[in-house]
């Protein structure tokens, strides 16, 4: 495959490996079990952790079949280098233990994965203040936005409720004021959106979700999209401004985070994800197309409260995600009304699985306040839009036909 040739989305995930010489010609990168590595003498080896050599040094710090995996999502993204972690909420961590100092401010969205609300609030414990706001308008960012600001965190789509964060102001406004723009991409994916398009300066996935897709395997990732410029920002340790200012996030990223807190991805999880990475526009086309299909029905069902999908006309962003993104994505909440209890609907569904993962082939729902968001409590809930009957879909890639037909015959019995 020629390097220098731009191919589509899947060609060049499914083809990054040969990118590289690969063992014995071998068609997937293999699985490097091995936590060391050799060398031909004592002093290559001071010469690799030196960073004089290329060289994997200790299984925490890198690995070949884990590498092969950051190539990929590298090229997903059109970024200039990835990390990765043990899990998604791993990468967050790391942007937080590698990046903020005591007395830095961050500012986030306030319509948050549940963990990563949770990590906020003990990150403010720790000494650096997080102010929430509603990201949906850059407005309300640059109001909090103080001399000590030096991060703002937005999801693209927010779980569960489908708010999506003012992505191109807000990459303007901190381009404009040197400040690092960190974007969860979990939920839309590089396949539907590349966050690089809209000034990110730090790219997350939880790789568990749809890049993995198969629920198979835990995974999160880092991508620096070479747009922030390191040189402007104040926590670089002097030990990485050896390299040249592009290549600082990542290094300091590399060791503070990676090494000296450890998060690092097994390489059998890094496989299954690169596997399950191969079929990801297809999974994400059928499963955006079903969402669709199954939002718009129960839209239009008197039984149904709410639908909160940005497929939808009427949702407050749907002109902002038809510009931004290649589809609108598998995941969508609804509200019932008054009168039926949505355990008992959620019974009544005979093929999506109550369950809490996202991104994953078969179809999961979940009652949203009864359990991922259920340890933040009422008020917190309430302030982040969530009803008590809210229901979570994420939607897999059964037959478009089955999916309608079992969330009709739950409403109708
Ligand atoms: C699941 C998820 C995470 C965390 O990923 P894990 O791999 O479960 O740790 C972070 N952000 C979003 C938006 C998620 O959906």
């Amino acid at each position: 495959m020629n390097n220098n040739k731009k191919f589509g989305f899947t060609t060049t995930i499914l083809h990054s490996d040969r990118q590289k010489p690969i063992e014995h010609g071998s068609l997937h990168k293999p699985i490097h079990t091995a936590v060391a590595y050799g060398y031909r003498d004592a002093r290559e080896l001071a010469e690799v952790f030196q960073g004089k050599k290329p060289g994997y040094r200790y299984g925490r710090q890198g690995n070949p079949t884990v590498s092969a995996l950051e190539e990929k999502i590298t090229r997903m993204e059109d970024g200039l280098a990835t990390l990765c972690f043990s899990t998604g909420m791993a990468a967050i961590g790391a942007v937080v233990q590698a990046l903020l100092r005591a007395g830095d401010h961050v500012v986030s969205s306030s319509f948050l994965f549940g963990n990563t609300n949770s990590l906020w609030q003990t990150v403010n414990l720790q000494g650096m203040p997080v102010s929430f706001v509603d990201a949906t308008d850059v407005a309300n960012v640059e109001k909090v936005i103080t001399p000590a600001t030096r991060m703002v965190f937005v999801e693209t789509i927010a779980n569960p409720r489908t708010q999506i964060a003012d992505l191109a102001r807000i990459g303007e406004l901190c381009r404009e004021r040197g400040i690092l723009y960190v974007v969860d991409n979990t939920m839309t994916s590089p396949y539907l959106f590349r966050p690089k398009h809209v000034g990110a300066s730090l790219v997350l996935n939880a790789l568990t979700k749809s890049i993995g897709g198969h629920g198979n395997a835990l995974g999160g990732s880092l991508t620096d999209t070479g747009l922030f410029d390191w040189a402007r920002y104040p926590n670089v340790a002097e030990s990485y401004k050896r390299f040249a200012p592009v290549q600082w996030g990542m290094a300091q990223l590399r060791a503070k985070a990676l090494r000296d807190f450890g998060g690092a991805l097994g390489p059998e999880a890094a496989h299954h994800l690169a596997v399950g990475s191969e079929t990801m526009a297809l999974r994400i086309e059928r499963e955006s197309s079903s969402a669709l299909a199954l939002a718009k029905m129960l839209d239009a069902d008197e039984r149904v409260a709410a639908v909160y999908y940005p497929g939808l006309p009427l949702h407050p962003q749907h002109s902002l995600a038809t510009e931004l993104f290649r589809a609108y994505g598998g995941l969508f909440s609804f509200e019932l009304k008054a009168g039926t209890d949505c355990f008992d609907y959620l019974n009544r569904l005979q093929l999506a699985i109550p369950a809490s993962n996202l991104g994953d082939t078969r179809t999961l729902v979940i009652p949203v306040a009864h359990t991922i968001y259920h340890e933040m409590g009422p008020e917190r809930r309430a302030s982040m839009g969530i009803a008590e009957s809210l229901i979570r879909v994420s939607v897999g890639i059964e037959d478009t036909d089955d999916l309608l037909n079992d969330f009709r015959q739950a409403l109708d019995q």
